[in-house]
Parts: structure tokens; C-alpha cells; sequence
């Protein structure tokens, strides 16, 4: 499998391929050209199989990752999925087994279970309920709620402040 971002890079790309672009939900993958071409940048093949797998698990993982399925949904993405051990030297590597056009699809169900034993709860959607992105929080006390400060964090501290002015309960 070749690694041409860091899987975690590359989830987080998935997850957030659908923002909301002035008030509206945008999918960043909807034209299959350009998506194809995103995907065989990132390791891909650019095949059409390819594009219908990720779309299907960036589906499964928005859903796991909101709190709105459980992981369970995954499972079907795994299917078959094998690891191979070889010995090289003096050291044991592993190789996926899976269908070319599948591999992207497992590499983000993976990373995404690799994020949760490493960083449990580091993974998780925007605190501002209009954003659709999600966040990795690398921060060391773990409190970072926002996709990004600039795009929804000072936007929902200047409601906020707005709100306390106007008297109404802080949202
Ligand atoms: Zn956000």
C-alpha cells in the first residue's frame, strides 16, 4: 500500500469532504473527475470502484464519528480484509490483503481505529452545529472544539458575546 499522505491526513481529508459552503452542504468528491484525480494523489488508484468505497465508508465513519451509528456500521468495509505476515530479515512485516479498489477505503476504516486506541476521543465533529467539518485534537489538555479557531471558533465566541449582551442564554 503506498502512503503518499499519513493515514490520519488522509481520513480527516475524507471526513471533511463535505463542508458547508455558505449555508450549504458542498461534497468535495460529488465530480467524479476530480475525485478520481484526489484519489490516485493520495495512494489511490483513481477508479471508479475506488471513488463508490470511500464514498460509502466516509458515510459509515461521518455517521460513527457524530455518534449517530455505531461502529458496527463499518464492519461491511472490512469484509474479507486480510493481513499477510512476511519475514524479512529479522522482522515480521505486515501487508494488507484486500482488493486494489478497496484499499482506501479499509486504509480510513483503519486509520480511524488506530486514532481511537492512540488518541481515544481525540477525533470528533465541530463544536459549531452549522460546521460539517471534523477535528483531530493534537492539543495536550485536549479542550480544542473548533475545526479551525479562524473558520468557526471566533465566529462562535462572537455570538456568543453578542448573545451575552443581548441578554439571551449563552448557546
Ligand atoms: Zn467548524
Amino acid at each position: 500500500m503506498t502512503d503518499a499522505v499519513p493515514d490520519e491526513e488522509f481520513l480527516l481529508a475524507v471526513l471533511n469532504s463535505t463542508p458547508v459552503v455558505d449555508g450549504v452542504q458542498a461534497d468535495d468528491l460529488a465530480d467524479a473527475t476530480r475525485a478520481r484525480a484526489w484519489l490516485a494523489s493520495v495512494g489511490g488508484l483513481g477508479a471508479e470502484a475506488e471513488l463508490e468505497h470511500v464514498l460509502d465508508v466516509r458515510q459509515a465513519l461521518q455517521d460513527v464519528v457524530r455518534g449517530d451509528q455505531p461502529p458496527a456500521v463499518l464492519a461491511p468495509a472490512l469484509r474479507g480484509v486480510a493481513r499477510i505476515p512476511a519475514l524479512t530479515g529479522d522482522q515480521i512485516t505486515w501487508t494488507l490483503s484486500v482488493p486494489r479498489e478497496r484499499e482506501l477505503a479499509v486504509r480510513a476504516v483503519l486509520a480511524w481505529d488506530a486514532l481511537a486506541r492512540q488518541s481515544p476521543g481525540r477525533l470528533r465533529p465541530c463544536a459549531n452545529d452549522e460546521c460539517r467539518l471534523f477535528l483531530i485534537d493534537h492539543s495536550k489538555a485536549n479542550t480544542a472544539r473548533w475545526c479551525s479557531m479562524a473558520a468557526c471558533g471566533n465566529r462562535m465566541k462572537a455570538r456568543r458575546h453578542y448573545q451575552r449582551v443581548r441578554g439571551a442564554p449563552a448557546g
